[in-house]
This record gives structure tokens, sequence and C-alpha cells, in this order.
């Protein structure tokens, strides 16, 4: 049987309901966060839980539990649901009200909804590298808010699977932004860059995760953005995402990146991340070497 986490109970999944007002339903009014799960434990989860701390406030949601309240919660529902290698999805509404754009007025509780998912590490794709399109950033100014509303999101990833693509790459005019749903790096004499993170984009956990791996290990690195023809000429680009970790990409609008493999910069990325998810997770079991 599998459970989900909602508005603190832990019941299950099956009659976890959502009701027609509720605001994330209409309005799409909410954030969200995706934790990926190892050997059962909750990979850098500190960061996760100050991220969506974070969105919920920056557009006046209010938590109903602490950071170690929901984390006490999440463990719960990981071990009920005896999730070894996966994701826990969880999204918090504004609550439900009367459909008004206006926020409501006095206390509405928000929902919380917590349910995990069973996913393996994409290891094919990570040893073999994936093709990718461009496609013009048609978001709002607001990237840095994980909200619930994804539509361009969704275009962008649909018109990149329509082409037989994994990811679509996003640009603002010249400017590389980021993925659909990662953040995007190219190398460039040695040196790893990625998108600084403003407003522009989503602060991605992975993305911090390998900049500290870069620093540590005399990776140079610049957060700054680069263009289209940057993005052109590099030596390697790669992405990253919480479920797709360091993901070589290999063609980017039918031109090939690094003659069509991954690059050694990217797979040594790949390899110090392993160790990341090792020393916070245990051993795996399946590896990209
Ligand atoms: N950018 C966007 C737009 C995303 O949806 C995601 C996935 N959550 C990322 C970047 C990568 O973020 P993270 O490494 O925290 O999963």
């Amino acid at each position: 049987m599998e459970f989900a986490l909602l508005n603190g109970d832990i019941i299950q999944r099956s009659e976890a309901k959502v009701d027609v007002e509720d605001r994330g339903y209409q309005f799409g009014d909410g954030v969200y966060e995706v934790i990926r799960i190892y050997n059962g434990k909750m990979f850098t989860v500190e960061q996760h839980l100050e991220r969506f701390f974070k969105s919920a406030e920056s557009i006046a949601i209010s938590f109903p539990y602490t950071k170690p309240q929901l984390k006490e919660m999440l463990e719960e529902l990981l071990v009920k649901n005896n999730l070894a290698t996966g994701t826990i999805y969880m999204q918090v509404t504004r609550g439900i009200a009367p459909r008004n754009h206006v926020f409501p007025t006095g206390k509405v509780t928000p929902t919380l909804l917590a349910y995990t998912i069973k996913a393996e590490r994409p290891l094919e794709n990570m040893k073999s590298g994936v093709k990718t399109i461009l496609t013009e950033d048609i978001r709002w100014l607001r990237c840095d808010i994980k909200s619930l509303n994804l539509l361009p999101n969704l275009l962008a990833k649909q018109k990149a699977s329509e082409q037989g693509c994994f990811e679509a790459i996003q640009h603002r005019g010249q400017d590389v932004t980021e993925g659909s749903l990662s953040n995007v790096f190219i190398v460039k004499n040695g040196e790893v860059i990625t998108h600084e993170s403003n407003h522009l984009i989503l602060k991605g956990i992975t993305k911090d995760v390998i900049l500290k791996l870069c620093s540590k290990n005399h990776i140079p690195v610049q957060e700054r953005t680069f263009t289209l023809t940057e993005l052109n000429e590099a030596e390697e680009v790669f992405l990253s995402s919480s479920i797709s970790e360091v993901m070589p990409i290999i063609e980017i609008d039918g031109k090939k990146v690094n003659a069509g493999i991954p690059g050694p910069l990217t797979l040594k990325l790949q390899n110090l991340f392993e160790k990341e998810i090792e020393k916070q997770c245990g051993v795996l079991v399946g590896k990209i070497i």
C-alpha cells in the first residue's frame, strides 16, 4: 500500500484528494519541491527544505509547520512507503477558498501534500549523454520561485520530446538561461560556466553541489550569463537536476557537442557527484563507471 502526507496526516495515497476550490488546482497558487532519495535517504534535504520555505515565503504562504517538523514527517513517509531509490514530490498551496484572484482574507490553512515516486537513476542516459533543442525562454521574471505554474516549462519540454530530445535549453535572446527542468553548464577553456543564480533561473540544489565540488577539486568556475555563441562553441555541455544529476549533453539542435560523446570534465563531475551521494546516503548499487 502507498501512503501520502496530506496536511500533517499520513493517509492512503488513494484517499489523498484535492478540493475543487483549492487555489493550487485553480490558479497554480503554490510552490513545490522534488527531493532525490538514495538508499532510503533524502539527498541534500536541508537545502530543499530551505528553498521550499523560501519559495512559499516569497508568495506569502506561511507553513503551519517548522522545517524540522516537516523533515520528520517526510522521513516517516519514506519509511511507510519503504522507498529505496526515487523521489519525494511535495507541494504547498495557499489553501481552499472561494475563487477570487485576491488572496483570501482570514485564516485559510495552506494545503501541504507529499508523496513518493519510485525512480531509478537514469544511468543509461548519464553514460551516453542526451540530445537537446534550443527554445526561447517565455517564462515570467521570477524563475527563482519554484512555482506550480509550469506551463512554459511543459511547452518547452514537450517541444523537445516531439523532436526526440531529452531537454529544451531556454534562452532569452542571445543569453542562455536554463533547461525546462534543469540548469545548464558549458565548459570553455577548461572552465565551467553556468548562469548566475538570479530571478531568471531556479537556483538548483544540484547546481550548488556541483559548484562546491568544482571549488573543492580546483576546477575553475564562473557563474555568469553565457551566450548562444558560447554554447555553440563549448568544449562540453551538461545539465543538472535532482533527478538527472550531472547529465552530459551531446547534441543541440542536431549539432554534435564534443563529437557526440560526454566530455572528460563532465565525466569527472559525474564521478565526484556520485561520491557526494555516497557520502550522504551510503554506497550505491548501480554506478555510472
Ligand atoms: N531549473 C528548473 C526550471 C527546474 O525545474 C529544476 C528542477 N527542479 C532545476 C533547474 C534543477 O533544480 P534542482 O537541482 O534543485 O533539482
